[in-house]
């Protein structure tokens, strides 16, 4: 029998939408496998209503431990005593740094195989086939686990599916391993444009060292405010990393994976890094002024020239038209 236990990521009585896919795809497994999906959630004062929501996804059970949100170590503990008391061979996660860090301290702990960067999980003989593409998303590898699996998906990658009942929640408390000791959180700050969603939009201009500078941005600002709707602005690590823009607009092997219906990307050479993160876009557009930019490889339009001029009279020519 095959249960699955998933890691619900909770922050200011929200759980992150990556988790709730992660419970909605558990449960669609464990029901092809004959066995049942829950959740375990770490907090502190998290309500038992909150924690019974996660049942809407498909989680039979809660299991809902106090602790500290963020670190990694105390939420190993919860979910390695779960899994041992209730006889739980596989993990789950949404994706996420805390996801991999999690997933990957449980992987050492339970002695189990893990799997990152999953994007489909099958069911053969009752137990768990992970896939995830590789060499650059070229081909599929499948992992099979010879006792426990933890499975850790790629950002998105699950679906979320709403429409079950409240799950039964069961308050646990974990002995604190040694390594939980190790790290406390001193404090929190929010990220300058945390908020930039660039998962949910339509169409994102992104941007890339081409742009010259920080300020560069407001050119696409201005792009993005002219093609309106749920438009969004995103970049290259090489610019996130520069402090150009905030880490959350970053797309690519350590950023996020997006599938816009149009990804703009204006001063990007089209590293493989980057590529990995945006292919599946359903139209690429590319700006840049070297016409042997790998870039334009793999777009749908190249767009050879200077973005500081192709830029603005394309956001004037589309709010024209758009008017
Ligand atoms: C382990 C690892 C992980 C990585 N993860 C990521 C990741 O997640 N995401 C990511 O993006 N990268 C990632 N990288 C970095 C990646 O390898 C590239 O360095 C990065 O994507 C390059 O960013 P860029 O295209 O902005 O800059 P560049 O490669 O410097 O390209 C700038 C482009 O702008 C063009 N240009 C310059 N001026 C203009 C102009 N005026 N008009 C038009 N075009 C112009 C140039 O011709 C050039 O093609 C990773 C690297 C490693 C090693």
């Amino acid at each position: 029998m095959a249960d699955i236990l998933v890691y619900a990521l909770h922050y200011e009585g929200a759980f992150n939408k990556n988790s709730l896919g992660a419970i909605s795809e558990a449960s669609k497994l464990a029901g092809e496998a004959g066995g049942s999906a829950h959740a375990v959630v770490v907090g502190e004062g998290i309500s038992d209503e909150l924690a019974a929501t996660l049942g809407e996804y498909g989680a039979g059970k809660v299991f809902k431990a106090e602790g500290p949100e963020g670190l990694a170590q105390p939420v190993v503990d919860v979910m390695a005593k779960v899994m041992g008391d209730e006889g739980i061979d596989y993990a789950v996660f949404g994706g996420g740094l805390l996801g991999f860090e999690v997933g990957a301290g449980l992987a050492a702990r339970l002695q189990a195989g893990v799997t990152m960067e999953v994007t489909n999980v099958l069911v053969e003989d009752g137990k768990l086939v992970a896939e995830r593409p590789i060499l650059g998303d070229s081909s599929i590898s499948q992992s099979r686990y010879k006792t426990k699996g933890i499975i850790i998906g790629r950002l998105n990658a699950f679906e979320l599916k709403a429409g079950g009942s409240a799950a039964e929640v069961v308050s646990v408390t974990a002995e604190p391993s040694a390594q939980a000791a190790q790290a406390s959180i001193v404090s929190r700050g929010e990220q300058r444009g945390a908020d930039v969603d660039i998962e949910g939009a339509g169409t994102l201009i992104a941007g890339g060292r081409g742009l010259g500078n920080a300020e560069g941005f407001d050119l696409l600002q201005t792009l993005a405010e002219a093609f309106g709707g749920s438009t969004a602005v995103a970049a290259t690590r090489a610019v996130v990393d520069a402090g150009w823009y905030p880490y959350a607009g970053q797309i690519g092997q350590t950023g996020k994976t997006v599938a816009p219906k149009l990804y703009l990307a204006a001063g990007i050479s089209g590293a493989i890094q980057h590529k990995v993160g945006m292919q599946s876009s359903e139209n690429i557009v590319a700006i840049n002024k070297d016409a042997n930019a790998p870039i334009f490889e793999f777009s749908d339009l190249g767009i050879v020239g200077d973005l500081n001029k192709i830029v603005p009279k394309l956001a004037e020519a589309i709010a024209a038209k758009r008017a």
